[in-house]
């Protein structure tokens, strides 16, 4: 989801919509491919998968511009972490639990995960790139010989 109008800091974006269950309903559910459980405590979890549930189109991210907040211990909305421009994409935390679950370190879209793996591979390349110098370098030194 992409902002249409500037936000400031703490100002609300959009709350997380859908019917409230149950958590062991909401582990059945998530066991069958629902992917917008949203947990709100130890009992209830809001089921989020409705397309008018507006916040189930803001993407996770590692450094996320949005927060969850608990209202009144039955409401979730997203409030803005930071100031957010217009057309910036809004992007929240989905949690540890989700992420290692649904998302993991090495497919998350998110900016800092992007350019954390550019810089993995850089750095695979360079060090192929060096073994391939000492393959040669050691081909040379037996060639003399
Ligand atoms: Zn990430």
């Amino acid at each position: 989801m992409y902002a249409v109008r500037p936000f400031k800091k703490g100002q609300y974006i959009v709350t997380y919509r859908g019917r409230r269950i149950p958590n062991d309903e909401a582990d059945r559910l998530e066991a069958r491919g629902s992917r917008y459980m949203f947990e709100i405590n130890s009992r209830w979890t809001i089921d989020g998968s409705p397309r008018w549930n507006r916040a189930r189109y803001v993407n996770h991210s590692c450094r996320p511009n949005a927060e969850a907040i608990e209202r009144k211990g039955r409401k979730i909305v997203y409030v803005a972490r930071r100031r957010i421009k217009p057309d910036e994409e809004i992007t929240v935390d989905y949690g540890k639990n989700y992420f290692e679950a649904f998302i993991t370190k090495s497919r998350c879209r998110c900016p800092k995960c992007r350019e954390r793996r550019a810089l993995q591979q850089k750095k695979r390349r360079a060090r192929h790139k060096r073994l391939a110098r000492k393959r040669l370098a050691g081909k040379k030194g037996r060639s003399r010989t």
